[in-house]
């Protein structure tokens, strides 16, 4: 796609700080990273988000995400890693080429906060129990 910026860093008409490539994928470092290290892993293919991803390419980028993880690990011994991928505005998504985050975690005060606001009576096992009988069927369409 000519007019994606994820796109043009694949086809190298506009530059990227590339730290993997293989035949599928590329990652590269976040232009403006909330961590030391913060890095994007996309397919070399235009997908917009993980809906439009083949199990193919799926099993490609989650084929080189521990391999970058590891080496960010050894460079930068964070006390923790964060792999996020968001779809959607609503979920924070701006670039909508797939990518995912990866994110090392320093501590509580670096660059991003991950928080899961449980709410618990809103969610009793009962519910959550028809949750999982409704999803497990689409599942088995
Ligand atoms: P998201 O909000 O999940 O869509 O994340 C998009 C990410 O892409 C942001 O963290 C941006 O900083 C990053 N980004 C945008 N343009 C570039 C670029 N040209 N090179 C590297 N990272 C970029
Ligand atoms: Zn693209």
């Amino acid at each position: 796609m000519t007019s994606c910026i994820f796109c043009k860093i694949v086809e190298g008409t506009i530059p990227g700080e590339k730290v993997y490539e293989d035949d599928h994928v590329i990652a590269f470092m976040d232009i403006m990273p909330v961590t030391k290290g913060h890095v994007l892993l996309i397919p070399k293919t235009h997908r917009e988000n993980v809906y439009e991803l083949t199990e193919e390419e799926a099993a490609n980028l989650f084929k080189a995400a521990p391999k970058i993880a590891n080496a960010l690990k050894e460079e930068f011994q964070p006390s923790g890693m964060n792999l996020l991928q968001n779809n959607g505005s609503f979920a924070g998504q701006s670039v909508y080429h797939f990518h995912m985050h990866l994110i090392p975690r320093y501590d509580k005060t670096d660059g991003l906060k991950v928080e899961f606001n449980t709410k618990v009576e809103q969610f009793p096992m009962d519910v959550v129990s028809e949750l999982a009988t409704n999803i497990s069927r689409r599942l088995q369409e």
